[in-house]
């Protein structure tokens, strides 16, 4: 093979790896916000169910006041009840203890039915709560190992890099300025392997004369239709790594 075409299937290997790993690393924001929402979420849920709780308290408490309210009136009458000394005073008073104690049973059903409530939503707050730590927990392992992975990514990018300068150094001035031409065109993409008659990046049908020459990888042969340089891969189907 040329030397130079060797080399050029190698910078494209670097030129990948520096690729991903920028890539990589430009998608840790958006993974970061997507944990901030999770999180924002389940706090808004845990805080929408304590607030609940408090107002059932509140409700609560105020029942309890009705109930104690309601049977002092009913002890009040009850004791009135015992010094009345007209029929009619304690007709007008049965009438009272009738409708005291119909408050304090009325009063002491709905605190009943809040004391479930508080059951339920004391249920839901522990529930709530749960969920945020297990988030919370789950969220820190996973902002952990991403930090790793923007390590190594950072890591391989300049290692890459690095690479690609001292081996840039070797290829000729021309080919090297046709590649980043190239690279810069295409999206990074300037070599690629020719395959089945076709070029493997877009495809189009290689004239056979064109193909039988990439063969021969003995010189920089660029896709008529869109300009990479192609090779031809022998046996090894895998792109040399880097540093190779
Ligand atoms: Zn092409």
């Amino acid at each position: 093979m040329l030397p130079d075409l060797e080399r050029l299937i190698r910078l494209q290997s670097l030129h990948n790896i520096v690729d991903d790993a920028r890539r990589r690393i430009a998608a840790i924001p958006a993974q970061f916000e997507a944990f901030e929402t999770k999180l924002n979420k389940l706090r808004t849920a845990l805080s929408d169910a304590k607030q609940q709780l408090d107002d059932n308290r509140e409700v609560r408490r105020n029942l309890e006041k009705e109930v104690s309210d309601a049977k002092s009136r009913l002890a009040k009458f009850q004791e009135h009840e015992m010094i009345v000394k007209t029929n009619e005073e304690l007709w007008a008073v049965q009438t009272e203890i009738t409708t005291a104690k119909s408050a304090v049973q009325s009063f002491e059903e709905d605190l009943l039915v809040s004391m479930l409530e508080t059951d339920a939503l004391t249920a839901s707050v522990n529930e709530a709560e749960r969920s945020m730590a297990t988030a919370e927990a789950e969220i820190e392992a996973e902002r952990q190992t991403i930090e790793q992975e923007r390590a190594t990514s950072e890591a391989t990018a300049k290692q890459a890099l690095v690479a690609r300068e001292s081996l840039a150094s070797e290829i000729d001035a021309a080919v090297l300025a046709l590649f980043d031409q190239i690279a810069e065109k295409r999206n990074g993409l300037a070599v690629v392997e020719a395959e089945n008659n076709l070029c493997s990046s877009c495809h189009v049908r290689l004239r056979p004369q064109v193909f039988n020459d990439i063969r021969l990888n003995d010189r920089v042969i660029q896709c008529e239709s869109c300009g990479r340089i192609l090779y031809f891969q022998l046996v090894n189907k895998s792109l040399p790594e880097a540093g190779a």
